[in-house]
């Protein structure tokens, strides 16, 4: 392949969605590297030495209310109806998260049978703030402490090794309350897993006559020459860490699979939480749930948080919003190059808020231009 127009650095939603409205849309040459191995970035699939499918990087879950972005990739992947449920471990009973009125009345032996009773039990404990300045205050102001702690406290120090003291608000305002007995993780209009896996659904995004991918590649190595980049790694890194490193959290996972001869599953629900600090993990995910996939052996990954490994996670807290606007500036200021994606604009997004944001970066950069030269 002659010289690319574009480089794309990074083969996750970000690089991919990007790489495929380049090529289609605007008829240019691209190439697509990734350091690692494979393409899919943090969604990536593949089947394990027992033959089940796993996600490599933790549990994936497509959902959105976004139309604009299912349509998109409703172009590359047929869909399997999946709704996700997970329980907390709360000393062994399993109750509800979200909380909702089954985990009220599991946890405290009540019979709150309605909205109105289960908002009046928050009302009750709920402490007033003024302001949520961080992610303590924005569940004890919804819930109070007592459920703060039992459910948020102990899991978020250990994902984030941070207390929630500590963390923007945004982070455990993820997690809805709920009065009634709905009992999914989420509440999106559309929710659903990628029929043939996260890395199918690349491999046909990826899929197109002027799209060449290479992984395996460090853009550090990378001899091309090219007009155009798009940078989806982190942008600390883009920027030699000049002003410092900018902290992600990482995961590392323990596997267990065990024989399931009647291609019976292990877990009542695909993700078990572990909110207590007594246990180190996190979360257990069995991804049988996830994937459909009948078979005789089941797949678990125990979680475990860590300030080590490949960034997972950016660290949502003042501090660290504060020095990636630094490099933030300097991105600004930067000619010929588009910085988009979780790592790159240093934002806690899920897969279809990053799809989202690629489209709309492909159009502001891309979208108006005429000529070749996309500067
Ligand atoms: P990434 O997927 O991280 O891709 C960036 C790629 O760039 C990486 O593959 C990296 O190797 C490559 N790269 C970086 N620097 C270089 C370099 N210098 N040279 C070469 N390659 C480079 N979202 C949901 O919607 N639902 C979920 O259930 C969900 N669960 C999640 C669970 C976990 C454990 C994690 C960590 C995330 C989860 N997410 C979920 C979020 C989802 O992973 C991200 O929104 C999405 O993968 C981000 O895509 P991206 O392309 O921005 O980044
Ligand atoms: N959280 C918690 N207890 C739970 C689930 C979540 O305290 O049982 C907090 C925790 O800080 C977590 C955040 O809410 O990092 C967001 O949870 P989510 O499940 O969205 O995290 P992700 O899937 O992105 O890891």
């Amino acid at each position: 392949m002659p010289d690319p127009d574009v480089v794309v650095v990074g083969a996750g939603f970000a690089g991919a969605v990007m790489a495929e409205r380049i090529a289609a849309v605007r008829g240019l040459r691209v190439l697509v590297i990734d350091r690692r191995d494979h393409i899919a970035g943090n969604a990536f699939d593949a089947r394990d030495q027992h033959g089940v499918l796993i996600h490599r990087y933790g549990p994936h879950i497509f959902h959105t209310n976004a139309a604009k972005v299912s349509d998109y990739l409703s172009r590359f992947t047929e869909w399997r109806a999946y709704e996700h449920r997970v329980l907390a471990d709360v000393g062994g009973r399993l109750v509800p998260m979200p909380i909702n009125r089954t985990t009220l009345n599991a946890l405290y032996g009540l019979s709150l049978r309605s909205s109105d009773e289960v908002q009046a039990f928050f009302d009750a404990r709920a402490e007033r703030r003024e302001r949520l300045e961080n992610s303590e205050d924005a569940v004890v102001a919804k819930v109070g402490r007592e459920l703060y702690e039992t459910l948020f406290r102990g899991y978020t120090r250990k994902q984030w090794g941070l207390d929630p003291s500590e963390l923007h608000a945004q982070v455990c305002a993820r997690i809805p309350v709920r009065t009634n007995d709905d009992d999914r993780y989420f509440g999106d209009a559309f929710q659903c897993m990628p029929a043939d896996g996260y890395t199918a659904l690349f491999e046909r995004l990826l899929d197109h006559p002027l799209i060449e991918v290479r992984t395996g590649v460090e853009f550090a190595d990378l001899r091309e020459r090219y007009d155009h980049l798009v940078w989806t790694g982190p942008i600390d890194e883009y920027y030699d860490r000049r002003f410092g490193a900018l902290p992600y959290r990482s995961l590392r996972f323990e596997t267990e699979t065990r024989a399931t001869p009647s291609g019976e599953l292990l877990q009542p629900v695909a993700v078990i939480n572990h909110p207590s600090e007594d246990v180190p993990y996190t979360r257990v995910t069995e991804y049988r749930h996830l994937t459909g996939q009948v078979h005789g052996a089941s797949t678990l990954h125990y979680e475990y948080p860590s300030a080590e490994g490949d960034p997972y996670y950016p660290v949502p807290r003042p501090e660290n919003r504060a020095l990636y606007q630094r490099y933030a500036a300097l991105a600004a200021r930067e000619k010929g190059v588009t910085f988009v994606g979780r790592l790159a604009r240093y934002q806690y997004l899920n897969m279809d808020q990053v799809v989202a944001q690629a489209l709309a970066a492909f159009t502001a950069v891309f979208g108006a231009e005429r000529s070749r030269a996309v500067h």
